[in-house]
């Protein structure tokens, strides 16, 4: 069976253990802070308090998000990994272009040579750098998954040619996809021209789509299609209450996709205790928010499969 790149080396489907498929852990100072204070995790130190928590809930594994050139810190999530025994697995790809400054080599590299970048950290390895000034140094923890990001409106212009490059890279290197989706994003375009391109859509996550799409009819599209839905509006309640989205859970669940979910918390600096005292932490899935849905009536099996093996199928199936 095929092996999970984490940024410590490749490791086998049964060590992937409870999953929270899209967090973020570390997050360098550039322009996602300035548009957003919440949007910078700068401390070894704290993130790895997190970590540590999250371990003695009982996780055993977290995606990291952030992709290269946007932000991402591959040494720093190598050094919480190797401290505290958490699988972290780090993204190649790209996020919202509002995150990138007007000068970053995103906006004006070629197709052809973004999806070599992608596929490259994907087989080979991430750049340590990739903020412009550390091209050349390459280094051996490769990206487990593929991320693109859709910002609200159609699937044209710049937003086309990286998903372009991006189900390239995907076709190429074999890694599955993960997306961040807005708001008001046509996901259905998206998902159309990721299985035109090639891309299965057993190998593709969509995330957010539990407070970025409300039509229950478009998550159904998706799910049918064999598409993943990842959510992770739990513990934030400027969106809905934890009520609310178990009750999207337990929806889903009952018409049959429970082989097709996955959660995680989708962190921010706001969201992490030991950045903000008395935020909800890395741990509130496994402390709250699983017996909320116990309660509520999901089973355990149903819980093993969104925290585990739904993960392993995205990576290995
Ligand atoms: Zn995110």
């Amino acid at each position: 069976m095929a092996e999970i790149h984490t940024v410590l080396g490749g490791i086998s489907p049964d060590g992937l253990g409870f999953c929270q498929s899209h967090e973020h852990l570390m997050l360098r100072m550039g322009p996602s802070y300035r548009l957003n204070h919440d949007l910078l995790l700068d401390s070894v130190e704290k993130s790895l308090s997190e970590v540590l928590s999250y371990r003695e809930a009982g996780g055993d594994t977290l995606i990291d998000a952030q992709p290269g050139g946007c932000g991402r810190m591959p040494a720093e999530l190598r050094e919480i990994s190797e401290a505290s025994g958490v699988n972290i697995i780090a993204v190649s790809g790209f996020h919202k272009l509002c995150y990138y400054d007007k000068g970053h080599w995103i906006h004006g590299c070629a197709p052809g040579r973004l999806e070599k970048l992608f596929a490259g950290e994907a087989l080979e390895g991430m750049f340590l750098g990739l903020e412009g000034e550390c091209e050349l140094c390459r280094t051996d923890m490769r990206a487990g998954v593929l991320k693109g990001a859709l910002e609200a409106g159609p699937l044209d212009g710049k937003y086309r040619e990286l998903f372009g490059a991006l189900a390239g890279a995907a076709a190429e290197s074999g890694a599955p996809v993960m997306i961040h989706t807005d708001p008001g994003a046509d996901v259905l375009s998206l998902a159309a021209f990721l299985m035109n391109r090639g891309v299965p859509p057993a190998k593709v996550m969509f995330c957010h789509l539990d407070r970025a799409v409300p039509e229950l009819e478009v998550h159904k599209r998706l799910l049918d299609l064999g598409f993943f839905l990842e959510f992770d509006t739990i513990g934030r309640f400027k969106y809905h209450s934890d009520e609310r989205e178990t009750e999207l859970f337990l929806y889903h669940i009952r018409s049959g996709y429970a082989g097709q979910l996955l959660f995680s918390l989708d962190t921010t600096r706001a969201r992490l205790r030991a950045y903000t005292p008395g935020a909800v932490g890395l741990d509130y899935i496994l402390r709250r928010f699983i017996p909320k849905l116990l309660a509520a009536g999901v089973s355990t099996s149903d819980i093993g499969r969104m925290s585990h093996n739904n993960v392993v199928k995205f990576f290995c199936g």
